[in-house]
């Protein structure tokens, strides 16, 4: 892990190792904490590592409802703020795929794949007691916090739900997971039509520093480039099906853009999966 300080008021968490990236803003009243990882003792060790106390957190901003940006929640007394849809995402996980049920059925098909990430979900559900977001906003709330303003953006794209965090003052953008950095995107409850455009809008903010949702720390080349994968992927799979070909034979294509490195190379071709279901639909 990598911690950033990007400006005085901006502390940026970069993981591309560990997975997602979180950050702090401060200011003389107290921080403002940007997305609480994928577990209480994750996001207890980033705030250690940075010297920061619990309680001088005043705000946590939730980007949107994925488990690897809410799942630390619990640890903090503050109020906690996120876009209304995410509240409602994290209602509905929690009577479905967040449900103990099934979070016991995910941690038992984990033990018989990969013994060394079951211990560390296992230690997880020990602790965990999922947070919910106690305040909400609907397209956009401008706030202020010890005389650093901060707004936070309801963009979508990657989810329905997904905010950035704008500081206008240091021109710094917490985009969330509207960037990936240097590696597949994760989709899965992405409308690629709206990614590919609001990739434009933060193009738009003309931002000093940018921090995504996971990868390092990133500018405009960055942010063409997951558009042009994102175009080009969605562009090249409607051309498939125009062809009458199957999402098999469309996976086999060796014509799609690709990003180096193995990690996350199983994504490639769940990604044409995915986005060949939502143009056959
Ligand atoms: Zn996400």
């Amino acid at each position: 892990m990598d911690i950033i300080r990007i400006d005085s008021h901006v502390t940026a968490f970069i993981r591309p190792k560990e997975g997602v990236n979180a950050g702090l803003i401060h200011t003389p009243a107290g921080v403002i904490m940007v997305d609480t990882t994928s577990s209480p003792a994750e996001v207890r060790s980033l705030l250690e590592a940075s010297g920061v106390g619990l309680e001088e957190v005043r705000l946590v901003v939730n980007t949107h409802s994925h488990s690897d940006h809410t799942w630390g929640n619990q640890v903090f007394s503050c109020p906690i703020l996120a876009h209304r849809t995410c509240l409602e995402r994290m209602q509905s996980a929690l009577q479905h795929e967040w449900s103990q049920k099934e979070l016991q059925a995910y941690l038992a098909d984990l033990e018989k794949t990969d013994t060394s990430k079951a211990n560390d979900f296992r230690n997880t559900l020990k602790e965990l007691r999922i947070s919910l977001p106690g305040q909400t906003f609907e397209e956009r709330l401008e706030g202020e916090l010890g005389g650093v303003r901060y707004e936070v953006i309801h963009l979508g794209g990657h989810t329905p739900d997904l905010s950035v965090v704008w500081l206008p003052e240091a021109r710094v953008l917490f985009a969330s997971d509207l960037i990936f950095q240097g590696r597949y995107p994760y989709i899965f409850d992405a409308d690629i039509p709206t990614w590919i455009t609001r990739l434009g809008t933060l193009l738009e903010f003309n931002a000093a520093a940018i921090i995504p949702g996971h990868g390092m720390m990133c500018g405009e080349s960055e942010i063409l480039t997951l558009r042009e994968y994102l175009q080009n992927t969605w562009e090249l799979t409607g051309e498939h099906i125009r062809q009458g070909h199957s999402a098999d034979e469309a996976a086999l294509d060796a014509g799609y853009p690709r990003f180096p490195g193995e990690k996350y190379e199983r994504l490639h071709q769940a990604n044409i999966r995915y986005m060949y279901k939502r143009l056959s639909e």
